[in-house]
């Protein structure tokens, strides 16, 4: 419902530059109403909680949801059912609700299901990120993506409409719609576009933007810093999953990640990894849900907005790279190092354990010695015993959602 959606908007815009206070009251609120409904009308949250004896009348702000058990994917897939709230069920035709599936890489993909007021109120957060970041409506957006597009009525009079380049064509081929239809508005995967951006420097060629936005893929500052080089403006990076939406983006100053917290709550486990809670979706809550993803805190941006911050994405928990020696580093330790190296145009990088690795590399025609270059760009960021094996190859292939991995560890690893 687009009135909603202009109020909602209308409503987070103001949010960013909240009191500290006042966003609390409204996170507070948010949570125990979330909470309250869940117990009410969530099967597995009333059963789950009361197993572990949780009272949820003593969960009072956001500083008390420690107390709540965590949730994993697998949680989530097996009591998939008992998981929707079973007023919403009785109340809405779930056939036409929003629903967002997870690409199911690590197994099942998720579905996520969204309740209408709950879908208007996250697309307006959604929104914010993207209008911080300079876009404009008004403006097609280059926007890279894996599925066909529905046009909305709204397009045919110039609004939010796009320009689509779908995942399955190549770096070359996406380069030449680029070149060919530039609005100056970029939406893209950030790993895709830095490979993209490194045949623009090799080869001189430049494409003008006023905006360039990258997601859906982690990207390093040395990637960041190559978007910025061919397009000539520094990218706006943003942070987001299937199961909440958006989680986090960066501002003009582009110093950190703000977290979207008056829709999501973002709280660091142990491994400094992500459990978030979403505040808005009443039909598929998630309430402390492992999310897996390693982040890097931050003391904050200097733009003057409450919302708090974090200071990067640094890979998922389980492609966290742990040397014979114990030292551990994050899959965008070693995605920083070979990155610059201007003869690379793809990479992949698999962790073998015993601190070897496997890097697989498509260069640029002509390039000379790209495996002793890769090999000792890694090398200089890691121990001196680690046992680099670098290969040519044709192509990195990527997921049927347009998506490369950049840096992963051999899941084999971690049975042995
Ligand atoms: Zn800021």
């Amino acid at each position: 419902m687009l009135a909603r959606k202009l109020y909602y908007l209308k409503r987070v815009m103001k949010n960013q530059w909240a009191k500290k206070g006042d966003l609390e009251k409204l996170r507070n609120k948010m949570l125990r109403g979330l909470l309250m409904h869940a117990e009410r009308n969530v099967p597995f949250y009333h059963d789950l909680w009361k197993k572990n004896d949780v009272d949820i009348s003593k969960i009072k702000t956001v500083g008390d949801i420690s107390k709540l058990p965590v949730i994993t994917r697998k949680d989530v897939l097996e009591n998939y059912k008992s998981m929707m709230a079973a007023n919403y069920q009785r109340t809405h035709d779930v056939s036409k609700l929003t629903l967002r599936a997870t690409s199911g890489t690590s197994g099942n993909p998720l579905e996520m299901i969204f309740d209408e007021r709950a879908n208007d109120y996250l697309e307006a957060v959604y929104l914010r990120g993207l209008m911080v970041a300079g876009y404009k409506p008004w403006k097609p957006l280059v926007y890279y993506w894996w599925k066909d597009f529905e046009k909305r009525a709204y397009n045919d009079f110039g609004f939010m409409n796009k320009v689509y380049v779908p995942c399955s064509l190549s770096e070359d081929e996406q380069l030449k719609i680029l070149q060919s239809k530039n609005t100056g508005y970029v939406y893209y995967y950030g790993g895709i576009l830095y490979s993209i951006a490194q045949k623009m420097l090799r080869f001189g060629i430049r494409i003008d933007a006023e905006t360039v936005i990258t997601h859906a893929e982690m990207i390093t500052n040395q990637m960041r810093k190559r978007i910025a080089d061919a397009f000539g403006v520094e990218p706006f990076d943003q942070y987001g999953t299937t199961e909440f939406n958006r989680l986090a983006w960066q501002c003009e100053k582009r110093e950190d990640y703000h977290v979207d917290a008056d829709s999501v709550i973002m709280e660091l486990g142990g491994e400094g990894t992500d459990v978030i809670t979403g505040l808005a979706n009443y039909m598929l809550p998630m309430i402390r849900y492992d999310m897996g993803d390693v982040i890097e805190t931050s003391d904050g941006c200097s733009c003057g907005r409450t919302l708090p911050t974090i200071k990067a994405v640094k890979g998922r928990k389980e492609d966290m790279i742990i040397m014979k020696s114990g030292k551990v580093f994050t899959p965008a330790d070693i995605a920083d190092a070979i990155a610059p190296i201007p003869d690379l145009f793809k990479f992949s990088v698999i962790y073998l354990g015993n601190s070897k690795f496997r890097a697989d590399v498509v260069p640029f025609k002509g390039a000379k010695n790209i495996e002793d270059a890769v090999e000792r760009a890694l090398k200089s960021r890691l121990d001196e015993d680690a046992k680099i094996d670098v290969s040519v190859v044709d192509e990195i292939p990527k997921s049927k959602r347009g998506k490369r991995t950049f840096v992963s560890v051999d899941k084999d690893i971690n049975t042995v």
